[in-house]
């Protein structure tokens, strides 16, 4: 399976401050066909290195934007802020 590098940075960018699913995202992007891609290991360290899933929002967050204190896993700055009830 050969991916394009560019196309897959374009779905990171098309989830970013979405709360839809990979799938819906791949498949924006890459059209129906690419059913599978989310499974794929290259595709998905590209994503991981650009963005995550808020295991506490659900919405996909840039890296930038991980919180880092008093959490673990993949948690956005909004979530992890413990103000924030
Ligand atoms: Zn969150």
């Amino acid at each position: 399976m050969s991916t394009d590098l560019d196309k897959d940075s374009a779905v990171a960018d098309y989830l970013r401050g979405t709360c839809i699913s990979l799938e819906q995202g791949i498949s924006a992007v890459h059209g129906d066909d690419a059913v599978g891609l989310e499974n794929d290991i290259e595709f998905c360290s590209i994503l991981d290195d650009k963005v995550f899933c808020c295991e506490g929002c659900g919405w996909w967050c840039g890296m930038d934007e991980i919180a880092t204190d008093n959490v673990s896993g993949f948690i956005c700055d909004e979530c992890g802020d413990p103000e924030d009830e």
